[in-house]
């Protein structure tokens, strides 16, 4: 028998399981009003207008028609009499100071911390989903707390924080929220960066790179099929993503996780490295990361540590200049090496950030440079933007400031009592 979704998480527990918010903050902030379900809604900018009130959204290539009332694929955007409704902006259900060698970024500011958050919901269903308590799940099945894109600065600010990391689930579903927060984080030395499985159509994609410093893209596999079957997604529009990042000149690293029988054959690997060499350059950083068993996965083993390796090498060999091994803490592939003199300049153990032989991005050894982003320099941030703007504007790009509209009778929770 198929579950639901919802079905599913009812069953499994899971839902005691997403309440459990990650708070970590002082008292202060701990008085930030958790709430149960939806607190705001704002209207979504990407959608078109049917017969009968229907509605096609035109946020990611699902492209869902809704009906008046109903909601699409990703449970967190709904249809309101003909007018298509973000319900999750500005809730962010799980907010996390993390390193930002986890998101993994590794050649953006080393060491530094990402202020990363999420709403509900995403637009795929990866069967090996670590997060799925709050990809898979509605808005009202969380706590959520009440986080305005200023209030997100203001408390990135306070905890010292370099970044904005919308990440998690998949952030092009909150697409509102993260573009009001790379705006502001525009004006600040803040970099806006996200993690994605890249799902998302190229208008809306180019109209946030205005304000997107660096993306990390989940490439899941190289096969049509593996995104079909296991995440419910398609390879070619992730493909059209990364591209698109390449033009418009922002960070990108990508992300491979191994999951053993799945997406392991080495012929693919080589396939995959091959394209990434040939359309976005050797440059770019690839991660292959170690799967662990998950969510509807759990019959699988851990990804051998010998295949990630064989993958670096192939990685490696087919002139990559960055192929690194996620998931193994320890592991000499989680460092950095310069392409030119092959020595060591980011140790790396785990998260941490052992030893940095980074002279203003080059190598301090032969000088080097290295991609990436390794300090905040406004003038070229700037220049981005000013790029960004004197292209065609993207119809329906979402205007700041525009209205937010407070959800009537959302349901309240007790706020939480003890902090985990
Ligand atoms: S963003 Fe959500 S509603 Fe829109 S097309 Fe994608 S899955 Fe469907």
């Amino acid at each position: 028998m198929r579950l639901s979704r919802r079905q599913f998480l009812k069953k499994t527990g899971c839902l005691a399981a997403s309440l459990v918010s990650p708070l970590f903050f002082t008292p202060s902030v701990r008085g930030q009003l958790l709430k149960r379900g939806l607190i705001k809604i704002k209207r979504s900018p990407y959608f078109k207008s049917l017969e009968n009130k229907k509605i096609m959204c035109t946020l990611c290539p699902r492209y869902c028609v809704v009906e008046d009332g109903k909601r699409g694929y990703c449970e967190v955007r709904e249809n309101r009499g003909g007018i298509y409704y973000s319900l999750v902006y500005g809730n962010p259900c799980a907010v996390h100071i993390d390193p930002i060698e986890k998101k993994p970024f590794f050649h953006v500011l080393p060491s530094s911390k990402a202020f990363s958050l999420a709403t509900a919901g995403c637009n795929f269903d990866c069967k090996f989903c670590q997060n799925w308590e709050i990809s898979q799940a509605r808005p009202e099945e969380t706590f959520n707390y009440d986080m305005p894109p200023e209030r997100v600065i203001e408390l990135a600010k306070e905890f010292g924080c370099l970044s904005i990391a919308s990440t998690y689930v998949e952030p092009m579903i909150f697409y509102e929220y993260m573009y009001d927060i790379g705006r502001l984080a525009y004006k600040e030395d803040i970099l806006n960066i996200c993690h994605s499985n890249g799902f998302v159509n190229p208008g809306p994609l180019r109209a946030l790179c205005k304000y997107l410093d660096a993306a990390c893209i989940d490439l899941k596999a190289f096969s049509e099929g593996f995104y079909r079957d296991i995440t419910e997604g398609r390879l070619s529009p992730v493909l059209e993503t990364l591209k698109i990042l390449k033009e418009e000149g922002v960070h990108t690293e990508i992300v491979n996780l191994v999951i053993p029988t799945k997406n392991d054959d080495l012929n693919m690997i080589k396939e995959m490295v091959n394209w990434i060499k040939k359309e976005l350059g050797p440059d770019v950083p690839l991660h292959f990361t170690r799967f662990y068993p998950q969510y509807k996965l759990k019959n699988l083993p851990p990804t051998p540590v010998e295949t990630l390796e064989r993958a670096r090498e192939i990685g490696l060999s087919e002139g990559l200049k960055y192929v690194y091994i996620g998931n193994v803490p320890g592991h000499p592939g989680e460092n950095t090496y310069c392409p030119n003199c092959h020595k060591l300049i980011i140790w790396r153990l785990g998260y941490r950030i052992q030893e940095l032989k980074l002279n203003e991005g080059r190598c301090a050894y032969c000088g080097y440079p290295i991609p990436g982003i390794w300090s905040i320099e406004k003038s070229k941030r700037e220049a981005r933007r000013l790029k960004k703007a004197s292209t065609k504007r993207v119809e329906g790009m979402p205007k700041m400031g525009s209205r937010i509209r407070p959800v009537r009778n959302a349901p309240m929770a007790e706020p939480i009592k003890s902090v985990p």
